[in-house]
């Protein structure tokens, strides 16, 4: 069954893209059957806590705090780095941030370079970079190594192959391997495991991805589940991390939340297996760790989020998946639908904000009910169904001008009592006449404007012969008369 990749279909918009995910049985159940399973593990979590809700509150004032102060957190961390012997890059967009770790890796002489997971990493579109300049790169987290086998853009934040099947992950690594496979997980990961050693053996560079950088010690936090982040950051001679620049905690102390919230919030466990702090470079009489360390922190686009208040609190956001493991949209379409490198409700706010040219945010702001429940599942509270209605004001100009005359119309019609009970009459009257009850569509119920789409797959409920507004004058009648309301 055919995936939607924003890679693969880079034109396609999202009702196009979500139309063939909703096509795909095997997806749909997968991905509710794994983000069930991980909501739950985080409830119980949250649970198990005793206290969840002041630790996301300090998980909030955390973030909100050094938000306000990252010029100051920044340049601290940056002298730390130094000290400790690391080496400090700015990058103002992706661009220069993917050119910054090509011509680190060329200064290097690298050809081969194995990489742990990194949301940034596929923001600037790495790996693609890195093929241009002569430097393999290979995906050394099991899930990510899977979708760029497939050749795909990871799917969720934090299991980015949530999408495949067993089978389509055995044909996956027999065609890679030439070789012939069971589909048993030890099988599959024993394969994945002989293979991938063989790279952090051979290569000369590794890229990783960084939780949060400490400011007062200049280390770098990373939080994994599998050994492959330590073999990338010891390994190799050269170690590069990408960072967001919002992606700062003040000092040990903030990192330890931290440390407790992001892995509750993302898959109910208590800590990750692996916490890694990275001081600096490989020290005089150490057996090892990389001779270089650069990291390379990167705005694209962060700035212009931090000076727009709208969008400032988007920056406190700890990549946990949450809000996507809650959301009515996600969970019927998976990730490849938003046609963003983050997907699901966090996706559909920073997927316009990093691309502003696209077209993103006209459609991907529409990609929401509005039910808040990414915003209640936000460890660190942020507003993010608040942020939707923003990005639909501020792209309401370029709606089609059908839809915005009909909608002025409505805001008439609503703000006015009499207009309102005229219009109810009125489109019961409609309803009856061209869509009856939904079970017996009509032509003419079928071409309603904007609502042919939904129309489609639901079925509306009879029209009542009369309105609440008509039957409540009789109601109060009868109660007067002492008589029960019947
Ligand atoms: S917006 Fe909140 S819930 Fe969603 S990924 Fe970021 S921190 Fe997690």
């Amino acid at each position: 069954m055919a995936h939607v990749d924003p890679r693969a279909a880079p034109a396609a918009d999202f009702a196009e893209r979500s139309a063939l995910a909703l096509e795909n049985a095997f997806l749909r159940r997968a991905v509710r059957f794994t983000v069930d399973r991980l909501r739950n593990g985080k409830q119980a979590s949250a649970e198990a806590h005793g206290d969840f809700e002041a630790l996301r509150e300090r998980g909030r004032a955390i973030r909100a705090h050094t938000i306000a102060h990252l010029d100051r957190y920044l340049d601290q961390f940056v002298d730390n780095l130094e000290a400790a012997g690391g080496v400090a890059h700015f990058a103002a967009d992706a661009a220069e941030a993917a050119e910054l770790c090509a011509s680190i890796a060329q200064g290097c002489g690298a050809k081969l370079a194995v990489k742990s997971k990194s949301m940034v990493s596929e923001e600037i579109e790495l790996n693609q970079r890195l093929e241009k300049a002569g430097v393999a790169a290979v995906e050394t987290d099991l899930g990510e190594w899977i979708v760029q086998l497939a050749g795909e853009a990871p799917a969720h934040i934090i299991l980015p192959c949530i999408h495949k099947s067993r089978g389509e992950i055995r044909a996956l690594f027999e065609r890679h391997g030439n070789t012939t496979l069971d589909e048993a997980t030890a099988t599959l990961a024993g394969y994945a495991r002989r293979t991938l050693r063989a790279r952090f053996l051979e290569a000369d560079l590794g890229f990783s991805g960084c939780n949060f950088a400490v400011a007062d010690t200049g280390a770098i936090a990373m939080f994994t589940n599998e050994g492959n982040g330590r073999l990338v950051t010891t390994l190799p001679r050269v170690h590069v991390v990408l960072m967001g620049m919002e992606r700062i905690v003040p000092s040990l102390a903030e990192l330890a939340v931290m440390a407790e919230l992001l892995p509750r919030s993302a898959t109910g466990q208590k800590l990750t297996t692996y916490l890694n702090l990275i001081a600096g470079p490989r020290r005089t009489g150490e057996l090892d760790g990389p001779r270089e360390l650069h990291v390379v922190i990167v705005d694209n686009g962060r700035s212009a989020q931090l000076s727009d208040p709208r969008f400032r609190e988007i920056l406190h956001c700890i990549r946990c998946g949450a809000c996507l493991n809650v959301c009515p949209v996600y969970r019927q379409v998976g990730g490849h639908a938003y046609g963003s490198v983050y997907p699901g409700p966090i996706g559909a706010v920073l997927g316009p904000l990093f691309h502003p040219e696209r077209e993103l945010s006209n459609e991907l702001s529409q990609a929401s009910s509005l039910c808040g429940a990414c915003t209640d599942a936000c460890p660190v509270k942020i507003p993010i169904h608040e942020m939707l209605v923003s990005l639909r004001e501020r792209d309401a100009a370029r709606r089609p001008r059908a839809e915005r005359l009909a909608l002025e119309f409505a805001a008439n019609v609503l703000s006015s009592p009499e207009s309102y009970e005229r219009a109810g009459r009125a489109l019961r009257f409609l309803q009856r006449a061209t869509i009856g009850d939904g079970s017996r569509m009509t032509w003419l119920g079928r071409r309603v404007p904007f609502a042919g789409a939904w129309l489609s797959t639901r079925r509306l409920p009879a029209p009542p012969a009369r309105s609440f507004r008509e039957l409540w004058p009789a109601l109060e009648r009868e109660a007067a008369l002492g008589n029960p309301p019947g």
